[in-house]
């Protein structure tokens, strides 16, 4: 299936409805509910997909609880390669699955294929890790005593993911998940529900045992609460907004869950008067419209040197010109995921402009022929705004830029970490100094010198500072953490030599 070159379409046939994967089994809502998923680039329908509610929560949970400890019995090592037979099967099925990724995000195959890539790396990664998953032994203050550490499972995971990198975001939570022993209840995205079904049957046909891995479709509110909500999840991990991370926060507070909360960000990029303009511009776009600025680390704050301010914002704007949209190979931005966020991009823009703000580049929906019955929006620059304005804190989650004047360094990391988010910021300079004072005091969880406001690797720990999340990471071998629990052992033996 599908082992073709780049933009070979060999797709894996979705069922008409998107179904829930329980116990081993696809299978529909109870009463056969469902809701209809948009082709966010022309507006028509893709198919239905199956509308679970409290009662479908409860089933899968129950069969993620009933199939825990025979899957915790299998010693790590084996489960790491039980999940190394998924990966091999994703690398098998890349184009079917970029495909799907295609047909549902309206990002270009190629992109697709390259989130495709990423997700494979992690698992990669996480498959290895059922031979590390380490414990620590240490000392003791008593005689005869010896002390150590083991990692336990949790035992159910509830994972709730955001459809930005669907394939992406499955893996980044399922593996860890799993081959820390935990079985998992995974509510997909609803607007990504054909992705995480897909990698549902991916990892059936390449063994996973019934009921390890249980796949549910839904809105938040109707299949995401009841999961956050459930006794018997013993930890929840979220990738969303910041709203609905303080709402799972509170929730899982209330019986002491554990809780793994990756939110938003509203990233700031500076460009300082000795950095290589031509290059940092490069970098602003990547930042800023990639994946249509529906990334938690897009850089949407790009602050930049007054001595420079204006022939790099010509730059920046020849650059934007050129820039393609649409879900082709040959294009460079794709459209909001669905109608609400396209509305949402517009109302931001109308407020801003009422607010005294300049549209430097865009700033509109796309009506021509090709476009109009999309959620196509131009990649959008806008500056003269307030920094305490809605547009400069709100995250937007599309492809909007807002440009700011600075006199000096001191001025631009004061606005750089003039933000209730801290997930991750980008300086571009030639000077050592000044890079080396950014990376340490700039109040986020990646910094990076001299490229884009970007996610972390898959073996890199990923998370934010203040709203951004609530301290955690993911993945890396910090994602343990979240899926395990520590056990001190404490062993004492007779004096045998006395
Ligand atoms: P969202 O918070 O609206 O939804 C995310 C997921 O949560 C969806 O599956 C949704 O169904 C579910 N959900 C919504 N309400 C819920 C509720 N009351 N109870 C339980 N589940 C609920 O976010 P979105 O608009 O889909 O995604 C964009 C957000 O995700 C942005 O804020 C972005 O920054 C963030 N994000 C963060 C990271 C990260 O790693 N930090 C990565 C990707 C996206």
């Amino acid at each position: 299936m599908g082992d073709g070159p780049l933009g070979e379409r060999n797709i894996m046939k979705t069922p008409d409805t998107i179904p829930n994967w329980i116990n081993g089994k696809e299978c529909e809502a109870l009463e056969g509910r469902s809701f209809e998923k948009i082709n966010p680039t022309d507006g028509s329908v893709l198919f239905k997909v199956t509308r679970s509610y409290k009662a479908e929560i409860n089933v899968a949970v129950e069969s993620a609880k009933n199939s825990q400890s025979e899957w915790a019995a299998v010693p790590p090592v084996k489960r790491g390669l039980i999940l190394h037979d998924i990966v091999m099967s994703m690398i098998k099925r890349k184009n079917d699955i970029a495909e799907i990724v295609h047909k549902e995000t309206g990002k270009s195959i190629k992109d697709a294929l390259g989130e495709t890539g990423g997700a494979v790396e992690c698992g990669l990664f996480y498959a290895s890790e059922g031979q590390r998953l380490y414990g620590r032994t240490t000392t003791s203050g008593v005689p005869n005593k010896y002390a150590s550490t083991i990692r336990q499972p949790v035992g159910v995971a509830g994972l709730i993911i955001a459809a930005n990198t669907p394939i992406a975001n499955v893996v980044w939570k399922v593996f860890p998940a799993l081959v820390c022993g935990n079985t998992a209840v995974l509510k997909s995205a609803e607007d990504t529900p054909a992705t995480a079904w897909a990698f549902g049957q991916i990892a059936h046909e390449a063994g996973i045992p019934p009921g390890v891995l249980n796949i549910v479709q839904g809105y938040g509110e109707e299949a995401g609460t009841p999961l956050v909500k459930h006794p018997d999840v013993g930890v929840i991990s979220f990738t969303g907004s910041t709203e609905v991370g303080r709402f799972i926060q509170q929730k899982t507070g209330e019986r002491l869950a554990k809780v793994s909360l990756e939110l938003g960000g509203k990233n700031p990029l500076v460009v300082c008067d000795d950095a290589d303009l031509n290059n940092a511009a490069n970098w602003v776009l990547l930042s800023a419209f990639s994946n249509a600025g529906q990334r938690c680390a897009s850089g949407s704050r790009i602050i930049v040197f007054e001595s420079i301010y204006d022939s790099f914002v010509k730059t920046l704007i020849k650059k934007t010109r050129e820039l393609k949209v649409g879900d082709t190979n040959d294009d460079d931005l794709g459209p909001l995921i669905n109608e609400t966020q396209l509305n949402n991009m517009l109302s931001y823009i109308t407020k801003a402009k009422n607010e005294g703000a300049t549209i430097l580049f865009g700033g509109k929906r796309l009506t021509d022929e090709k476009h109009r019955n999309g959620f196509y929006l131009e990649p959008t620059l806008i500056e003269n705004v307030d920094p305490k304005a809605e547009i400069s804190q709100c995250e937007v989650f599309g492809p909007i830029a807002c440009l700011y004047r600075v006199n000096n360094y001191k001025e631009a990391l004061d606005l750089a970490n003039e933000s209730s988010y801290g997930l991750t910021g980008c300086i571009h300079t030639k000077n050592f100094d000044r890079a080396n004072h950014f990376i340490q005091n700039l109040q986020a969880g990646v910094v990076v010198v001299n490229a884009g406001t970007f996610g972390s690797e898959p073996h890199m720990p990923f998370g934010g500072v203040k709203q951004s999340g609530n301290g955690t990471r993911e993945p890396g071998t910090e994602a343990i953490n979240i899926y395990s629990n520590l056990k001190d052992v404490y062993i004492n033996i007779s004096n045998i030599v006395s």
